[in-house]
């Protein structure tokens, strides 16, 4: 039972002007495609082959450092996409807003502090909004760890995430990390996060 490469509900023209059509194209097929098809040739016909993405993720201690950047890697982007639409932006309403009033003390705080966690990781990674029981909290990571990982600093569920490898923006923003960053709010899409919060 292999991993495949979830389809997009979107074009991938579809984030344009904030990510462009290339770079989605490019990222979808090539690098997640990539860690999907790597990440089967490191389960297959090991005892983790018939294991959840995040049965794998929660032992990844266990399992050679292929299954941990492609396990990664596939689980990574499968959020990364569901999370994004053309008909993002805006503000997060419901339980989710209550929980980042509680926790940030107003939304503009919350994506200062995720900003400041996505510009200032060094080389590659993501940043993360996680669910810890309940609480929100911000993280990064490097490569393509997350915190769902049992070898990750900081452990929680994650409901939100931006890549920021170089290949999610250089095309486009070239050096520009924080134009990227500060665009990727315009397709956000909230009612998926709060889904993955409550
Ligand atoms: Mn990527």
């Amino acid at each position: 039972m292999a991993f495949e490469l979830p389809k997009l509900s979107y074009s991938y023209d579809a984030l344009e002007p904030y990510i462009d059509a290339r770079t989605m194209e490019i990222h979808h097929t090539k690098h997640h495609g990539g860690y999907t098809n790597k990440l089967n040739d490191a389960i297959k016909g090991t005892s983790i082959e018939n294991q959840s993405i995040e049965e794998i993720l929660k032992e990844v201690s266990k399992h050679p450092t292929a299954v941990r950047n492609n396990g990664g890697g596939y689980y990574n982007h499968k959020l990364f996409w569901d999370i994004m639409s053309p008909d993002g932006g805006g503000e997060p309403s419901g339980k989710l807003m209550d929980a980042i009033k509680k926790d940030f003390g107003s939304v503009d705080n919350f994506k200062k502090e995720f900003n400041q966690a996505a510009a200032t990781r060094f080389g590659s990674g993501w940043a993360w909004l996680i669910n810890q029981d309940g609480k929100l909290v911000i993280a990064s990571t490097p490569n393509q760890d997350n915190p769902l990982m049992d070898i990750s600093e900081v452990k929680g569920t994650p409901i939100l995430g931006l890549d920021v490898w170089e290949h999610a923006y250089y095309l486009k923003y070239q050096n520009r990390r924080p134009e990227y960053i500060d665009a990727f709010w315009n397709v956000v899409d909230w009612n998926k996060v709060e889904k993955r919060f409550v």
